[in-house]
């Protein structure tokens, strides 16, 4: 558990488990049941300049989404955990606000928010 590792922001591919954080794999790797995946983020907060909904596939979607709040340290919020939870209950649907994780230099908790709307669609009915 070393956040010093932690360094490359988004990291551009999924954890395999939050045991092994530092053990990275791809999307079909990390989500085999998933056939389709169609996220929109929509953040608000300070230093948003207006990004508008980010929406993610299969294809971009990352572990992390980053945070615009340019006093941040950006890490966002997990994308990678809420999928985890849902494909774990096999939720197709999921909508929520997270806050972002990160903190502003000053040590203040970034007050950027993402309200989070996940479709997702399994490949079979069969449980994982
Ligand atoms: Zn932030």
């Amino acid at each position: 558990m070393s956040p010093m590792r932690d360094s490359r922001r988004a990291g551009d591919i999924f954890i395999r488990s939050p045991e092994q954080p530092g053990v990275r794999v791809t999307f079909a790797e990390a989500f085999p049941d998933i056939e389709s995946l169609d996220a929109a983020v929509a953040e608000t907060g300070e230093g948003n300049q207006g990004l508008g909904i980010r929406r993610f596939t299969r294809l971009s979607a990352r572990e992390f989404v980053n945070c615009s709040n340019h006093r941040c340290s950006g890490k966002g919020f997990s994308l990678g955990e809420l999928l985890r939870a849902m494909t774990r209950g096999r939720r197709t649907r999921l909508s929520q606000a997270r806050s972002c994780l990160s903190h502003e230099e000053s040590g203040r908790r970034c007050p950027n928010r993402f309200q989070v709307d996940i479709e997702l669609r399994y490949k079979n009915g069969n449980a994982a």
